[in-house]
């Protein structure tokens, strides 16, 4: 009887260690553009900027930093969400053949395209501050050409912080933010103690002290292998519940027509309140009045 729990015990530790080996650590990493290394203007930031083609690399060094990072720390998958401009700024070809991209719009989930619960962990490289946001470089939320403020349950809300929501929806933590000092300091004051990657110090909307490329690269992948290593620490920052999305526009029609929906509610002049059942209908509302032109074709 003795023997056969001894023979029991081998099996269990053999079946365990087995399965830690096996184990999968599954990372969705969304890019933007902002908050890459030495990004200050539009100059770095689209296709008509005299300095984009140049970071375009920067922004894909980035991302293979983290990549670096996180599969020193165990991560062994990853898709990479290109969500900075057209979403096609990523040089894909400098991929490893096991990294899938997420590219162009529109995507119901934003910036957090293709995400599910099977991953384990979210990381944000180049993100940016929030338009509520009295700091960072180039600080808007989603459009700084239509939008003044975004809202979730009453309080202003950046990119980071929205998109922590949506993966908190699906069970997955967010476990690493780089940028400017001031996204750093904004996403850890919402969604919690998270990595930070500091690779500039914001000193206006257009103006920052800044890393190098290769120094901010350093930055990163030590951060993203922090970042890995905490994942069993971290919870997913979660909002229950009905969520109260409110948006204000920088111009007065956009909550004037909005308003004729039933389900929306204008609260004010220029903001509108559309009340959704989770954080995934509250993205697609989003992307929705983001994304939605009369004129659009094909
Ligand atoms: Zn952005």
């Amino acid at each position: 009887m003795k023997k056969a729990l001894t023979y029991i015990n081998i099996l269990f530790f053999l079946c365990f260690f087995t399965t830690l080996a096996w184990a999968q650590t599954k990372v969705y990493i969304s890019v933007d553009m902002e908050g890459v290394t030495g990004a200050v203007s539009g100059a770095q930031l689209g296709p008509s900027g005299f300095e984009y083609q140049r970071f375009r690399e920067f922004m894909t060094e980035e991302v293979l930093a983290a990549i670096r990072g996180a599969r020193a720390a165990g991560a062994t998958e990853f898709l990479v969400s290109d969500s900075h401009g057209n979403g096609q700024n990523l040089l894909i070809d400098r991929f490893e053949k096991d990294v899938q991209i997420v590219r162009s719009w529109p995507r119901p989930l934003g910036m957090m395209g293709g995400l599910d619960e099977s991953f384990d962990a979210a990381i944000f490289i180049g993100y940016h501050t929030s338009t509520a946001n009295t700091r960072g470089v180039r600080a808007h939320t989603f459009s700084s050409a239509t939008l003044t403020d975004v809202r979730l349950n009453g309080t202003s809300v950046s990119e980071a912080g929205f998109n922590a929501a949506i993966a908190g929806h699906f069970g997955v933590p967010i476990v690493m933010v780089s940028g400017d000092d001031a996204i750093v300091e904004e996403t850890r004051a919402y969604v919690g103690d998270v990595e930070g990657a500091i690779v500039k110090w914001a000193t206006s909307f257009h103006s920052a002290r800044t890393l190098t490329p290769a120094a901010g690269c350093d930055v990163i992948e030590a951060a993203a292998r922090r970042a890995i290593e905490r994942v069993g620490e971290l919870e997913p920052f979660r909002l229950t519940g009905d969520i109260e999305l409110e948006i204000s526009f920088k111009n007065y029609r956009q909550a004037e027509i909005l308003s004729y929906l039933s389900s929306v509610e204008r609260i004010d002049s220029h903001s509108i309140r559309y009340v959704a059942k989770d954080m995934v209908e509250a993205s697609m509302f989003a992307q929705f009045v983001n994304n939605y032109q009369p004129g659009l074709s094909p």
